[in-house]
């Protein structure tokens, strides 16, 4: 039905032809900006673990009110552990509706190809009520199966050596927000940050799921699957292998050593975990999918200061995060 759009210039100056072949490309640009109209906005909030993409998704929605919140953090969306996994505290969520948060058996295994069919139905509920569909979380291979136009869930996209192809071509009309943070900054906080969960009643939580019997059914299999994947799970497994659940490390040289390098593994496998984030956003990047980046390293250097002398961190992630963001998904509305 359509002509090519390639080498359109060189058709429209052959002359016997020009008039209709020029109106065929006006057809096809019209055809092309239908399209775009046609597709459903979405804004996808990106990033590695910690950057604060959790907190933007909410400052967003109620600064585009009414929008409504799709986790697409491939570990976030089991139920249970969520200190273990750093999902957004209710409190936080400040009254705005999140989805596939929580909402998923601890057992089972969410592909992205079920992803992509749950996050699109999710994203069809929250347009059939007029709202905004934000979606937020760092697992990337969740934000390609969902985003892209032809989804092939035997090709393997982010393969170290040897990835796929990416597809340029998108099934929504997207605007993604890439919060960035300078890595070693983030491998600093990341690091402070698990000594907070731990404060914050991580191993207690890890206590009560390791004697729970979900667990014990769960870890005869080989094959680990939804929770049992979670940072914090695998480390902590040798501890809880070899002391009852409800011992306390703390006044046991013995179990203290054997807590303590769970801990440091944590640590370790949390900022390679974000590492491997930032390699997955920029091969998005390098393949054309428009990112828009959002620094905020001020912001995560503040936050640290703030814990050791109260400087304020709030300000600096209104000016650098949530000012340039509201910006940028006006504009984005607005086209
Ligand atoms: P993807 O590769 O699908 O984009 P990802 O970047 O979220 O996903 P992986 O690199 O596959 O994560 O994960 C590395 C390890 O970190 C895995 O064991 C994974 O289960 C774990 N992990 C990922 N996200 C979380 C989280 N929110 N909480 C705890 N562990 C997590």
């Amino acid at each position: 039905l359509f002509p090519p759009t390639t080498n359109t210039t060189n058709l429209v100056s052959t002359s016997s032809s020009a008039p209709r072949w020029s109106q065929m490309i006006t057809t096809t640009r019209r055809h092309q900006q239908h399209q775009k109209k046609k597709k459903q906005k979405i804004v996808v909030i990106m990033g590695p673990t910690g950057s604060g993409k959790s907190k933007l998704s909410v400052d967003l929605a109620t600064r585009f009110f009414p929008s409504e919140i799709i986790n697409s953090d491939k570990i976030q969306v089991y139920r249970g552990l969520d200190i273990t996994t750093n999902k957004i505290p209710m409190h936080d969520r400040r009254g705005v509706p999140h989805h596939l948060l929580g909402d998923f058996p601890t057992h089972s295994d969410l592909t992205p190809s079920a992803f992509r069919s749950a996050a699109a139905s999710a994203i069809s509920a929250v347009s059939s009520r007029r709202n905004l569909p934000l979606i937020v979380g760092g697992s990337n291979s969740f934000i390609y199966a969902l985003a892209a136009d032809r989804f092939n869930p035997a090709s393997d996209v982010f393969h170290d050596t040897h990835p796929d192809p990416v597809c340029p071509d998108l099934r929504y009309d997207c605007c993604f927000l890439w919060v960035d943070v300078s890595m070693p900054v983030l491998n600093q906080y990341l690091s402070e940050r698990v000594d907070d969960m731990l404060d914050s009643g991580m191993f207690e939580e890890l206590q009560e799921y390791f004697d729970s019997d979900q667990y014990r059914r769960e870890s005869n299999s080989a094959i680990r699957t939804g929770l049992r994947k979670a940072i914090g799970v695998p480390e902590f497994e040798p501890y809880f292998k070899k002391f009852h659940p409800r011992t306390n490390p703390k006044g046991n040289p013995v179990r203290m050593a054997v807590y303590e390098e769970a801990v440091r593994a944590i640590k370790e496998n949390t900022c390679q975990l974000a590492e491997r984030q930032v390699g997955k956003i920029m091969r998005l990047r390098n393949a054309g999918w428009d990112l828009q980046r959002l620094d905020a390293t001020e912001v995560i250097r503040a936050a640290m200061k703030k814990e050791s002398c109260g400087s304020d961190s709030g300000e600096s992630w209104e000016r650098q995060v949530v000012e340039p963001s509201v910006k940028i998904v006006k504009r984005f509305l607005e086209e």
